[in-house]
């Protein structure tokens, strides 16, 4: 880290920030300046830097702290520059590529409304099924999803029409029950800053789809997902959909530049979910192609064979007909950049 101290601070003070930074551990240069001095410190403890870096920012006669290396590790791209790959098994893989289709309804609601949509987009070219069995609700007195029941219909539904699963997992207690039913443990907007659940995560055996936070910034996200690789599991999906501003002509605003962006920061996957980043069924296809055009690894879309009766997010879910008409021009545009579905 570099520490620029402020002006006028006496020698007392360049040395006492000089030894607690030898003291924990960093081999420590200074630069006197006429105006101000400088102290460079490298070396130290990785599990230090962060805390250190405040304390010693907090000090008066401190100007400013600044980190060399990046506040995350492991999923950086610095520590590992080759783009990783999540193998689902069969052939379905994700961050390769071949580009991940995950399709169903937000919420499960009957073993009619899931096996109808997963059969029609397993022949429209989706490889993943999803589907809510837990659902986070903004309010307590609407549905919360059916649980075990859903489950079951998922795994059901992924056995008969040859599709693999996500659906979402709130609740560290959960982790191993959904599991078993699961190919991917989804990890919604809400929960990106629940650190319980992402240390438990890091011990779980299956890859876990990070939602972005609706108000969290890039960085936040990769510590997110630091959490989760740190503590020993390191298939990670990134998930972008959509962050809060002052727009209300969206549901969200989908911020594509996260596909770029994020793909230069870390070597893990990213996927776009349109449904919740716009919340209108109309603006899916376009914001899909824009993702598959500007380099998304997948795409996350809500499909339901009658929205205008869905439980949850009608207004944002596709029809079965919406949905088989855009599988076409996505792939042509996924073929245009030299990649599939
Ligand atoms: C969903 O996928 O249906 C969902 C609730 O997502 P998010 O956590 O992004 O709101
Ligand atoms: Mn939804």
């Amino acid at each position: 880290m570099i520490v620029v101290m402020r002006s006028g601070c006496t020698e007392e003070h360049v040395q006492d920030v000089y030894s607690r930074l030898e003291d924990l551990g960093y081999l420590v240069t200074k630069i006197v300046g006429v105006e101000k001095s400088i102290l460079a410190a490298v070396g130290g403890d990785e599990h230090i830097k962060i805390d250190a870096l405040e304390q010693i920012r907090a000090l008066d006669y401190v100007d400013d702290v600044m980190l060399i290396t990046k506040s995350y590790k492991f999923v950086s791209r610095e520590h590992k520059p080759e783009s990783t790959v999540i193998d689902l098994g069969d052939g379905v893989t994700v961050g390769g590529n071949q580009i991940c289709m995950m399709a169903g309804p937000c919420t499960i609601e009957s073993e009619e409304q899931l096996f109808t949509t997963a059969k029609a987009v397993k022949a429209a070219g989706a490889s993943v099924l999803r589907g809510g069995a837990y659902k986070p609700s903004t309010s307590p007195y609407s549905f919360q999803g059916m649980g075990i029941p859903a489950l079951k219909l998922l795994k059901e539904a992924s056995k008969q029409f040859g599709l693999k699963v996500i659906t979402e997992v709130m609740d560290l207690r959960k982790i191993d029950l959904v599991s078993e039913y699961s190919d991917i443990l989804q990890i919604g907007t809400r929960n990106m800053q629940n650190y319980d659940l992402l240390r438990e995560l890091g011990k779980a055996n299956k890859p876990v789809m990070l939602k972005r936070g609706m108000s969290a910034k890039y960085e936040e996200w990769l510590l997110a997902a630091e959490y989760i690789h740190s503590n020993g599991n390191e298939q990670i999906i990134f998930c972008e959909r959509g962050v809060r501003t002052f727009e209300t002509g969206t549901r969200n605003m989908l911020d594509l530049a996260a596909v770029p962006v994020m793909k230069g920061l870390s070597h893990l996957p990213i996927v776009i979910d349109p449904s919740q980043g716009t919340g209108k069924r109309e603006l899916v296809a376009p914001m899909s192609l824009a993702a598959v055009a500007c380099g998304a690894d997948g795409l996350l879309i809500e499909v339901h064979p009658n929205p205008d009766h869905a439980v949850k997010d009608g207004s944002q879910s596709m029809t079965i007909n919406q949905f088989e008409q855009m599988m076409p021009t996505l792939r042509s545009v996924a073929s245009a950049i030299g990649r599939s579905f």
